[in-house]
């Protein structure tokens, strides 16, 4: 796996073929540029990894939901992981396929679950009592029947950011591994739901094998367990949360992964499902920005750029850790700045006490931003939406423009 998607060659940055500089000149700031090789080498090197196993990739669409991402990923075999409505409508148009749709998340709504059953996905991953009840309802009076698998909280330590961690026994997520056998017995007796899977996901960013193995032995124990129920599980959902490397991160390798879970599975006869989010397609994308100001203090330099917490949110939110480059090969001393956006937020800002050689104007790169970036901005502030770009070999394709004011307002209205 490449430490990042530019390279610098005698000087010139690139991405693929394409000099980053030119993307900017072309195409403005702030822009979010993705690699197809990158996207295409990740997915076969997972692919690859997991051969024994030869699961099912069901990429988390809530990382990266841009339809042309989705295409690409659906045209490499993947399946997807959805999460609302909006996410199974964006994988239609992606001409992803249906019936490689894994549904998770704590609050489907009666229309969500309408919908997913209308286009026969895969399975439901089923989060609570009361949703098994409305699957079961609305699956009936749509005279269909709804695989679903219930979503176990295996109560392990992803040792993750707290914010990230969704299988501790106080997360919100899944039910624990008693009320599970409960939901197991109660959907075998209703007649419009059909029981195919297991799912669990522990966590996101997840950089210990550890907590992978202690999940999985857990569900393969509950597996055997409702065996002799005459409850027979057909698939195993592992879920995603591999970690990628920000900074000094060391997270297993696909292959440790893969291994691992092998040996958790043994000769167990089950189709194997995985989650994967952030580990596709973290590395994939940079975010361009521009540097607009300099502003020098007592205690503190401040770099002003133009992109903000609304294009990324991670640093503010989890205190993530991106690494910053300059795309202009300056050469003169370097000084401490901290790397902030406009918005007024002290919260707003990319990176703390990062030592750089830059002057105003100098175009910047926030590196491994294609996951839980796009897919999580917003337009606070009122500022529009970054344009994305997908650059394939020498050539760049714009894959979604940049907003204009007439998106920001658009549906508001002011009264007669
Ligand atoms: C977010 C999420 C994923 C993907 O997590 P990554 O850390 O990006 O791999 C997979 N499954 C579920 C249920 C999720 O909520």
């Amino acid at each position: 796996m490449p430490k990042s998607m530019i390279y610098s060659n005698e000087g010139t940055f690139f991405i693929e073929n394409m000099p980053v500089k030119k993307l900017a000149d072309d195409y403005g700031t702030p822009a979010y540029i993705y690699s197809r090789k990158i996207i295409d080498d990740t997915f076969t090197n997972f692919k690859k990894s997991f051969i024994k196993i030869d699961p099912l990739i069901c990429f988390a669409v809530k990382a990266n939901s841009n339809i042309a991402i989705l295409n690409l990923l659906a045209k490499l075999g993947a399946g997807f992981d959805i999460v609302s409505g909006g996410e199974l409508k964006r994988v239609i148009s992606a001409k992803g396929d249906p019936k490689k749709l894994v549904f998770s998340g704590i609050g489907k709504s009666v229309e969500e679950i309408g919908l997913a059953i209308s286009h026969n996905i895969l399975a439901f991953n089923v989060e609570s009592e009361g949703e098994l009840h409305r699957i079961q309802s609305v699956a009936k009076s749509l005279n269909k029947k709804a695989a679903i698998s219930i979503r176990v909280n295996p109560n392990v330590d992803a040792k993750t950011h707290p914010y990230i961690s969704t299988g501790l026994k106080d997360n919100k997520f899944g039910v624990d591994e008693n009320k599970a056998i409960e939901l197991y017995l109660l959907a075998k007796s209703l007649d419009s739901v059909e029981i195919k899977g297991i799912d669990c996901h522990i966590g996101s960013q997840i950089t210990e094998i550890n907590p992978f193995i202690d999940s999985a032995k857990k569900l393969v124990a509950l597996i055997d367990h409702l065996k002799t129920l005459d409850i027979n599980i057909q698939h195993f959902d592992i879920g995603g949360g591999l970690g990628i490397n920000y900074k000094e991160e060391t997270p297993p390798s696909f292959l440790d992964y893969a291994d691992a879970i092998d040996k958790v599975i043994g000769d167990r006869k089950l189709k194997i499902i995985v989650e994967p989010g952030r580990s596709l397609i973290g590395k994939a994308g940079v975010l361009l920005t521009s540097l607009e100001y300099i502003k020098e203090g007592h205690t503190k330099n401040f770099a002003i750029v133009d992109a903000a917490m609304n294009d990324l949110m991670r640093p503010s939110l989890y205190d993530a850790y991106h690494e910053i480059i300059n795309i202009n090969n300056n050469q003169f001393a370097k000084k401490e700045y901290d790397i902030v956006g406009p918005v007024c937020e002290t919260g707003d800002f990319f990176g703390k006490n990062r030592s750089l050689s830059i002057k105003n104007e100098d175009l910047l790169a926030v590196l491994d931003t294609g996951a839980y970036g796009m897919s999580m901005s917003s337009n606070y502030n009122s500022r529009p939406r970054a344009i994305e770009i997908l650059v394939d070999n020498e050539k760049a394709h714009v894959i979604r423009e940049r907003e204009t004011f007439e998106h920001l307002i658009s549906g508001e209205s002011i009264l007669p």
